[in-house]
């Protein structure tokens, strides 16, 4: 009986795993047919100053517009599209949408561009964002290229073209900063123009630790001369922390939720921080 119990959980578990495999399966097919179809949106979140409350810039950041599931964020898709190497045309109209998106805009203002390690282990990017700035008009320096440190994980062919990038003008971003693995080792691998911390640091009620550990990237920052900017500012009390601990730029929803067109920043916005 137990035997038959066990295999009836076998059964069990391989049913799920179909399903598993088959929804997978589908998401993947629907994937394929929404880059072919280019049913993606990009939105745009702001980046403050700390210091005058205004805009420096705006993060692009992709949505899936989904026929029944409405709009779908990146965590749902990013994954599989780099999995299967849809992330390289995705990529490319994001960065493509982005540049010509920010050359409508005042000259001030940058654009974040996130780039999956699978498009940067391509060849032929730095060609690609070369004719894009081209097409565009943009400014290369005002093109930010954000990657996570899974990026340069004992990459040097990763290193090189990021420095390539830095050639052309465009800066390099290092994303999620404080939630991969050997953070310190890669800041002496590669000179990065913008350190971004993680929420992990910064949202909600975050207790002691986090915040001597955000202090510690700040500080550090400021000794490699390397400007900080806190990701996930969801309170004036987190955005007063952020800017008396020394970082130099905020984003998070207090800030501006990303949108379909860039929203511009309050400008009471600092006046509701507490002193
Ligand atoms: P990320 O690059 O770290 O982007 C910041 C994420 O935090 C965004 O999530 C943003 O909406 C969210 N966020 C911003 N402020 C706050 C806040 O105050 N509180 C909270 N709880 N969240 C906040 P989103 O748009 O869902 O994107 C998730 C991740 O997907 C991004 O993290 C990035 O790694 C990836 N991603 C988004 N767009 C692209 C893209 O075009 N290409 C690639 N390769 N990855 C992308
Ligand atoms: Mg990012
Ligand atoms: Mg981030
Ligand atoms: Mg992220």
């Amino acid at each position: 009986r137990a035997k038959e119990n066990g295999r009836n959980g076998y059964r069990f578990f391989e049913a799920a795993m179909d399903e598993a495999q088959n929804d997978r399966r589908r998401l993947e097919l629907e994937l394929r047919e929404a880059v072919h179809a280019n049913a993606f949106e990009v939105h745009y979140q702001p980046q403050i100053d700390v210091t005058t409350g205004r805009a420096t810039g705006y993060e692009a950041l992709v949505r899936w517009r989904h026929p029944v599931r409405g709009l779908v964020s990146p965590a749902a898709f990013i994954p599989l599209a780099e999995e299967t190497g849809l992330i390289v045309n995705l990529g490319a109209f994001v960065l493509e949408h982005a540049c010509r998106e920010a050359g409508t805009w005042p000259s001030e203002l940058r654009v974040a561009v996130n780039i999956s390690p699978v498009q940067l282990r391509r060849s032929g990017l730095v060609e690609r964002v070369r004719d894009v700035l081209e097409a565009s008009g943009l400014a290369p320096e005002r093109l930010e290229i954000e990657v996570t440190e899974s990026v340069l994980m004992d990459d040097d062919d990763a290193i090189a073209t990021l420095h390539s990038l830095q050639g052309l003008g465009v800066r390099v971003a290092l994303d999620d900063f404080g939630t991969g693995y050997s953070s310190l080792g890669y800041l002496r691998r590669f000179p990065f123009d913008r350190i971004k911390i993680d929420r992990a640091f910064v949202s909600g009620r975050a207790d002691a630790h986090a915040t001597i550990i955000l202090r510690t990237i700040v500080d550090l920052g400021r000794r490699l001369g390397i400007p900080v900017t806190a990701e996930g500012v969801e309170t004036p009390a987190e955005l007063e922390l952020v800017r008396r601990i020394g970082c130099s730029e905020a984003q998070g929803y207090l800030v501006g939720r990303p949108s379909p067109h860039p929203q511009p920043v309050r400008p009471d916005l600092l006046a509701r921080v507490p002193a």
